[in-house]
């Protein structure tokens, strides 16, 4: 019998790390399925089991014992080892949502004094978190454009100790040239972190490309429901243990019921993102060709301007398509009102599509001139697809389109 096989086979191929990365072959009560181990700590039998315990603490001895909940939790461990594997990474870390996992991984390496560079059209709160959250600890950050690798090279200082990025970006889904950051960050010994929720690990795996850390926000396409909030972190175990480390004086964990719920729904990560990639790319491909439509922003169309390094690095385009409508502020708001399957709702990766105008939902806080600054405009539509099928949802499009169209004319009329 194969009580104790390998946590992951580098041969394994994506659908089968989904499904088995992680996870021992013989699991208590010979249960099927990893148990959730409600807990907030773990008891010893004796005087003699506690020496055992500081003595293999002491002396870095692998072992799966742990003591107190904020230290580790044995179904949070399997989620790590997924991840780990999924990601091509050494270690993982799971946290309690995606910015604990971002500002965690941050905080763990940053002093004041240091600088940090992030590229723009980053997460609203990454972009908080690097610039004024952190200044009030004495760290610095520029932002660089996306795509703008002199400018990159141009930004760094000699207190630099980070290039942090997102792939593919939201809203605008720019795609990083995640190798040559890397060759960049190494030459000036900098570390990299690559915030890759929309890639996911199916995608692209930021790690093989020699970044040092990936964070996922894995509310998103991780867990793939909407039904849960988690972040994850993923790199070399010197680097996870660092982190860990810190995890443990700050708090962020993840709880196991939410690691419960990320394990099940990694299962079918592999087989939702291969669709989400498909369809994805039929619905830019419909939009790409609509007379009211004025500019779609997909990583697989080849008028994406990053198209080439999407097409060398990328195994898919992912399932978040971007664009502008012939259309005003209000009138945009109209026609997201006329779709009948997409939810009006920030977030994406589930099986519901979603939709909404960064104008109004991300950015509602913020002045005319300040998301004309940033980019964020009026007539733009942010759609994450969720597990439906792609012509359902381009019909759905259709009709909408259609009633813009009547409604333009009338107005023009
Ligand atoms: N990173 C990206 C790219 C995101 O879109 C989000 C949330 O929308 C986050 C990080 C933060 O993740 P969470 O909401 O799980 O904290």
């Amino acid at each position: 019998m194969n009580e104790n096989p390998p946590t992951a086979s580098n041969d394994w191929c994506d659908s089968t790390r989904s499904v088995h990365a992680g996870e021992v072959r013989q699991k208590p009560y010979h249960s099927l399925i990893d148990p959730v181990v409600q807990t907030s700590t773990y008891v010893f039998d004796s005087y003699e089991d506690i020496q055992q315990f500081i003595y293999e603490q002491n002396n870095a001895i692998p072992s799966e014992r742990l003591d107190y909940g904020r230290y580790g939790n044995p179904t949070v461990r399997v989620v790590e080892k997924r991840l780990a594997a999924l990601e091509g990474g050494q270690a993982a870390l799971m946290f309690s949502s995606g910015m604990a996992a971002v500002t965690t991984s941050l905080l763990s390496f940053l002093a004041s004094g240091d600088h940090i560079i992030l590229t723009d059209d980053c997460y609203r709160r990454t972009r908080e978190f690097g610039i004024n959250f952190l200044r009030r600890f004495g760290v610095e950050s520029s932002i660089v454009r996306m795509g703008d690798y002199a400018g990159l090279e141009a930004a760094i200082r000699p207190n630099t100790r980070f290039i942090i990025s997102e792939t593919p970006t939201n809203p605008y889904l720019r795609v990083l040239d995640v190798e040559r950051v890397a060759d960049l960050a190494q030459r000036y010994d900098l570390k990299t972190l690559i915030d890759s929720t929309f890639a996911t690990p199916i995608n692209l795996r930021p790690l093989d490309y020699g970044i040092d850390l990936v964070v996922h926000s894995g509310t998103k396409y991780l867990g793939g429901h909407h039904d849960l909030l988690s972040g994850v972190v993923i790199g070399a175990q010197e680097y996870v243990d660092v982190i860990r480390d810190h995890v443990c004086t700050l708090g962020p964990v993840a709880d196991p019921q939410n690691a419960y719920l990320l394990l099940r729904g990694l299962k079918t990560l592999a087989l939702r993102v291969r669709h989400q990639n498909d369809a994805g790319m039929q619905v830019a491909q419909f939009l790409a060709q609509q007379p009211q439509v004025e500019e779609v922003f997909y990583p697989g169309l080849p008028s994406h301007p990053d198209y080439a390094t999407a097409s060398k690095q990328m195994k898919g385009f992912g399932g978040v398509v971007s664009f502008t409508l012939r259309a005003n502020l209000e009138q945009t708001a109209r026609f997201i009102d006329t779709l009948k399957i997409p939810y009006i709702t920030p977030s994406l990766g589930g099986a519901e599509s979603l939709v909404n105008q960064p104008a109004l939902m991300s950015y509602y806080s913020v002045s005319a001139e300040e998301r004309a600054a940033i980019g964020i405009k009026d007539n733009l539509v942010r759609y994450a697809l969720g597990f439906e099928d792609a012509s359902d949802l381009i019909d759905d499009l259709q009709q909408a389109l259609c009633v813009l169209q009547n409604q333009s004319m009338a107005v023009a009329s």
